[in-house]
């Protein structure tokens, strides 16, 4: 028998039924502030894939043997955000109440918001952790409320004050620190004091959410707000092994923009980033 051709990252070939993990894409990059180029992140990841191995040496795992189903790119309205973030709402809640674990590939990091809004309906008491280089808590850019500039002030308006983490965070206008001072646990710089986090939250349900500009540019060029000072990826590696020990619920990757990385290896990068959180997540779950 001869097998369709359908591209999916590679090793996240099983069926919905049976899978644990829902992977998919939501190729949104409308509300960029700097340069726009997100929308191709989910399909340069695919395609580039298969440039990497499924077997995981750091973790001693293997794609082939987790069940993961990858669901393409949703088919998202351009200029209309607010229906765009009900698109991955709506997409999202079907993975939840189905009682698997949604893996979202960005788009900008708004994206995030239509996730957390599915997700926290599920579990009410969700918490979040981001590894970001911006603080990404600003009331309004521009005055408009909807931005991957303002994504975890709206996190916040959903779940409130002592719920969301950040790690990496170099970034930000004054005022955002200020406000977010006694609302979010902002670390700044690195991943530091995120074990102590893990023990905070054990059992808690979490939204891990990770805007790849986390990385040094040196590391990760391809992304539209590039920003010095950034980790390493074997930090980020290590963050995401830390994290395993938390309850995820759902997770996304944001913000890989391939186009500004001549080289492909952002692009790379951002696969094996990818295949490790897949890898990590499924420790937690079995
Ligand atoms: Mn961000
Ligand atoms: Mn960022």
């Amino acid at each position: 028998m001869l097998n369709k051709n359908i591209e999916t990252f590679i090793g996240c070939d099983n069926d919905y039924q049976e899978a644990e993990l829902v992977l998919f894409g939501a190729p949104f990059d409308s509300t960029t502030s700097f340069r726009p180029g997100t929308r191709f992140a989910s399909k340069a990841m695919r395609g580039e894939s298969f440039g990497i191995e499924t077997y995981s040496p750091y973790q001693d795992k293997d794609l082939e043997d987790i069940s993961v189903f990858d669901g393409g790119d949703l088919e998202l309205i351009f200029g209309n955000t607010e229906k765009v973030l009900g698109q991955i709402e709506e997409y999202t809640s079907k993975i939840v109440t189905d009682g698997k674990i949604p893996v979202m590939i960005g788009g900008e990091h708004l994206v995030t918001l239509g996730a957390v809004r599915a997700v926290a309906k599920q579990y009410p008491d969700l918490h979040v952790v981001q590894f970001d280089a911006h603080a990404d808590l600003r009331e309004d850019y521009l005055g408009e409320p909807l931005s991957h500039a303002t994504v975890i002030h709206r996190v916040w308006d959903i779940l409130g004050d002592n719920r969301i983490f950040q790690f990496g965070i170099r970034s930000g206008d004054r005022s955002e620190f200020a406000w977010g001072k006694d609302r979010v646990f902002t670390n700044k710089f690195n991943l530091d004091g995120l074990e102590e986090v893990v023990e905070q939250l054990k059992g808690k349900p979490v939204y891990l959410t990770i805007d790849l500009d986390v990385l040094d540019p040196s590391v990760f060029p391809g992304t539209g707000t590039p920003e010095a000072g950034g980790i390493s990826f074997m930090d980020l590696l290590h963050g995401i092994l830390t994290a395993s020990g938390l309850n995820i619920v759902a997770c996304d990757v944001n913000e890989l923009s391939p186009i500004y990385d001549q080289s492909g290896v952002s692009t790379a990068v951002a696969c094996k980033v990818l295949r490790e959180l897949l890898l990590a997540i499924n420790t937690n779950q079995s």
